[in-house]
């Protein structure tokens, strides 16, 4: 039996939605919405990077807080039970993912670590701008050298 009125119905669905959002999902789309391509998680480079940039040789990480250690409450937060056992696995993830970025800098390419705790919806504004900044210009353009200027792929972002 259904007792919730529709108010109270849409205001849960609304909170499952937000909830089931990844937060790499959020980026996808934001990054989609500035007018970039990218592929997904690439295999062959160092740490399977979420989004990668070929033309630009960039990539993009999006870091769960907990299990890549980010210096925020999330990120603080250690299991109640069997620390013994988190805490060595944690400290591992962190000094792979700052050797992933060092290997990847070796092979010329630059990394953004996008947090989990930095993908809201009060974050996309800034989001974008760190986005920006990182990708530079947008659209195909930049990346095949000027050979497909007339494609318009330069979705504004509305800083919504
Ligand atoms: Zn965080």
């Amino acid at each position: 039996m259904d007792t919730l009125n529709p108010q109270e119905r849409s205001e849960r669905m609304a909170r499952v939605r937000s909830k089931d959002t990844k937060p790499e999902m959020r980026v996808r789309r934001l990054v989609h919405a500035l007018g970039y391509r990218y592929r997904l998680h690439d295999g062959k480079l160092p740490g399977r990077p979420d989004l990668v940039f070929p033309g630009r040789k960039r990539v993009v990480f999006v870091h769960g807080c907990f299990w890549h250690q980010h210096r925020c409450p999330r990120g603080a937060r250690m299991p109640k039970s069997r620390p013994e056992f988190w805490r060595p696995k944690l400290e591992g993830n962190r000094r792979r993912d700052a050797r992933v970025v060092r290997e990847l800098r070796r092979l010329g390419w630059r990394a953004l670590v996008v947090w989990e705790c930095r993908t809201g919806p009060a974050d996309a504004a800034r989001l974008a701008d760190r986005l920006i900044r990182f990708l530079g210009p947008r659209g195909p353009a930049a990346a095949v050298q000027g050979t497909n200027t007339s494609s318009g792929a330069t979705t504004e972002f509305d800083g919504a």
